[in-house]
C-alpha cells in the first residue's frame, strides 16, 4: 500500500483511529493512537513527535524528542479494538538529523537487508520462525513476589495441569506427551484455529497449527517464510494476536522460553535461507543437499553462536530451556534430521526452494528485528570468510557417551556468559554499520542492569524449596 492508498482505505472503511506501533529496545511492541484525521500524506514523511526518553533503552532525557514515521505498507485493520482502527508499524527517526534512530531495532533489521544486498552475495534473507508458546488458564502474579505457593507449583511443573472444560478433566496432556493426541485430549484446537484465522485475516499466511510437546496447552502456529524485515514485523503481529485471542477467552498466553521446570520449553526455531534473482542459494550437492554457501553460513552461525545467543536468547530464562532432554539444543553442532543439534538441515523435500538451515537455539523472548539481523550477519561472515563448519554429528547427542560430548562446543550456560561472548566477539555485527558500537554496548549494559542484576538480587522461588527449612 502507498500512503495515498492507506488514506483512501481510512475514508472507505470509516476508520476513526490510527494506532502507531513500534518496537522498543528489548523487544516489546509499544503504541500510541492518533485520530485518523491526523494521518495525511505529509505525516508519512514528517512523522509524529513523541517522547523517546520513556521508552525502555532509548534516549536520555535531554535529547528525548523523537519521530514516529508510519510505514504505509504495514497498515492493517486491528480486529480486537472496538472502534474502527487501522494499525500501522512505524520507524523511529531523530528530528534533528532526520536519520533512522540507531537504537530502533527495525532500522537495524533494515540495515541488515541493505548490507546483504550490497555484499552481492544474495538479494534476500528468508526467515521461517516457529514460535512456540504456552496458554495458561490464569496466572497469579504478585509483584512483591509471593513466592512460597508459586514456587512449589511452578518448579515442580504441575502448574495449570487441568483442562478448562470440566467435562474433559480425565483427558489431561501429560508432561512431554502433548505432541499431538487428538481432542478431547487437545482441548486447544478451536483456540489455535481462532488465532490462525485472525492471523490470516490480518495478512499473515499460515501453514499449520498444533499442540506442542509440553503440558499446559503448549502450542505452535506455523507461518510461511518471508523476507527478514517483513518476517520480524509478522512476528510482532503474531505475538499480539496470540495474546489477544487468549485474553478474549479469559486465558493468558506466554512466550517465556521456560515457564515450567521438568517439561519442554518454548523455542523459536529459525529456518533461514538466502536467495538471489528469485533463485534459492542454499540447495546444492554437498551434505544433506546443501550448497557450499549454505555450509559456510552454518560455519558462521556456529563460530559466532556464543555471542549470537546474547541476541537470539536474550533473557535469563532463555538458558533454562537450553538443557539436555527437552528437544532444545545444548551442543553447538549441525546435523540433518537430528533435533538435538543447534542447526538441523531438514530433508523432508528435496525441492531446491525448500532447502534451508534450521537454527534451533533462538526463542521468542528475542527481539526478532535484532535476532534476524544478527543471524544474517553471522551467516554473511561465514560465507565471506569461508568458515568451515566441520563434520556434522548425526547421532542423538543427548545419548552420546561423555567422552564424545566432552569435546563438543556447548551453548553458553547463562545470559551473563552470552553477554561476555558478545563483548568479545561483535565485529561481524558492526560490518556495514548494521549494529553500532553504541547498540552493542548498551544492549549488554541494559541486560546486566535490568535483568541479570535484578534477578540476582531477589530471593528466588526455588530457594524456598532448598533453604526454607535450614
Ligand atoms: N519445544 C522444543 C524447543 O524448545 C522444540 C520441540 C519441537 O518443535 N519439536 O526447542
Ligand atoms: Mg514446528
Ligand atoms: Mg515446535
Ligand atoms: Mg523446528
Amino acid at each position: 500500500m502507498t500512503p495515498k492508498q492507506v488514506i483512501a482505505l481510512i475514508k472507505k472503511e470509516g476508520i476513526e483511529y490510527v494506532d502507531c506501533r513500534f518496537m522498543d529496545f528489548p523487544g516489546l511492541w509499544q503504541h500510541v493512537t492518533y485520530d485518523a484525521e491526523q494521518l495525511n500524506e505529509e505525516a508519512f514523511e514528517t512523522g509524529f513527535g513523541f517522547d523517546g526518553s520513556s521508552i525502555r533503552g532509548w534516549q536520555a532525557i535531554n535529547e528525548s524528542d523523537m519521530l514516529l514515521v508510519p510505514v504505509a505498507d504495514t497498515a492493517h485493520r486491528d480486529p480486537f479494538l472496538d472502534r474502527p482502527t487501522l494499525a500501522i508499524i512505524c520507524d523511529i527517526k531523530d528530528p534533528v538529523t532526520r536519520k533512522q534512530y540507531s537504537r530502533d531495532p527495525r532500522s537495524i533489521a533494515k540495515k541488515a537487508e541493505v548490507y546483504l544486498k550490497q555484499s552481492k552475495l544474495a538479494d534476500h534473507a528468508m526467515f521461517g520462525p516457529e514460535l512456540e508458546f504456552f496458554v495458561f488458564d490464569s496466572v497469579h502474579y504478585d509483584q512483591r513476589v509471593n513466592t512460597a505457593t508459586y514456587a512449589v507449583d511452578s518448579v515442580e511443573g504441575i502448574w495449570n495441569r487441568g483442562s478448562k472444560d470440566p467435562a474433559n478433566l480425565g483427558y489431561q496432556v501429560r508432561q512431554r506427551e502433548g505432541y499431538f493426541p487428538i481432542p478431547p485430549m487437545d482441548s486447544m484446537t478451536d483456540l489455535r484455529s481462532e488465532m490462525a484465522s485472525v492471523m490470516k485475516q490480518m495478512g499473515l499466511p499460515i501453514e499449520a497449527h498444533h499442540h506442542e510437546v509440553a503440558t499446559g496447552g503448549q502450542a505452535e502456529i506455523d507461518l510461511q517464510y518471508a523476507p527478514l524485515l517483513r518476517m520480524a514485523d509478522m512476528c510482532m503481529m503474531y505475538k499480539y494476536i496470540v495474546k489477544q485471542v487468549a485474553a478474549r477467552h479469559g486465558r493468558v498466553a506466554t512466550f517465556m522460553p521456560k515457564p515450567l521446570w521438568g517439561d519442554n520449553g518454548s523455542g523459536m526455531h529459525t529456518h533461514f535461507s538466502l536467495w538471489k534473482s528469485g533463485k534459492p542459494l542454499f540447495a546444492g550437492p554437498r551434505y544433506a543437499g546443501l550448497s557450499q554457501m549454505a555450509l559456510y553460513a552454518v560455519g558462521g552461525i556456529l563460530r559466532h553462536a556464543h555471542s549470537l545467543l546474547a541476541l537470539t536468547n536474550p533473557t535469563t530464562n532463555s538458558f533454562k530451556r537450553l538443557v539436555p532432554g527437552y528437544e532444545a539444543p545444548v551442543h553447538l553442532c549441525y546435523s540433518s534430521r537430528n533435533r538435538s543439534a543447534a542447526i538441523r538441515i531438514p530433508v523432508y523435500h528435496n525441492k531446491p526452494g525448500s532447502k534451508r538451515i534450521e537454527f534451533r537455539c533462538p526463542d521468542s523472548s528475542a527481539n526478532p528485528y535484532l535476532a534476524f539481523a544478527a543471524i544474517t550477519m553471522a551467516a554473511i561472515d561465514g560465507i565471506k570468510n569461508k568458515i568451515d563448519p566441520g563434520e556434522p554429528l548425526d547421532r542423538n547427542i543427548y545419548d552420546l557417551e561423555p567422552e564424545t560430548t566432552e569435546n563438543l562446543d556447548r551453548a553458553p550456560a547463562d545470559l551473563e556468559s552470552a553477554l561476555v561472548a558478545l563483548e568479545e566477539d561483535h565485529d561481524y555485527l558492526l560490518e556495514g554499520d548494521v549494529f553500532t558500537q553504541d547498540v552493542i554496548h548498551y544492549w549488554i549494559r541494559y541486560k546486566r542492569e535490568n535483568e541479570i542484576d535484578a534477578l540476582r538480587q531477589r530471593p528466588h522461588p526455588y530457594e524456598f524449596c532448598m533453604y526454607f527449612d535450614v
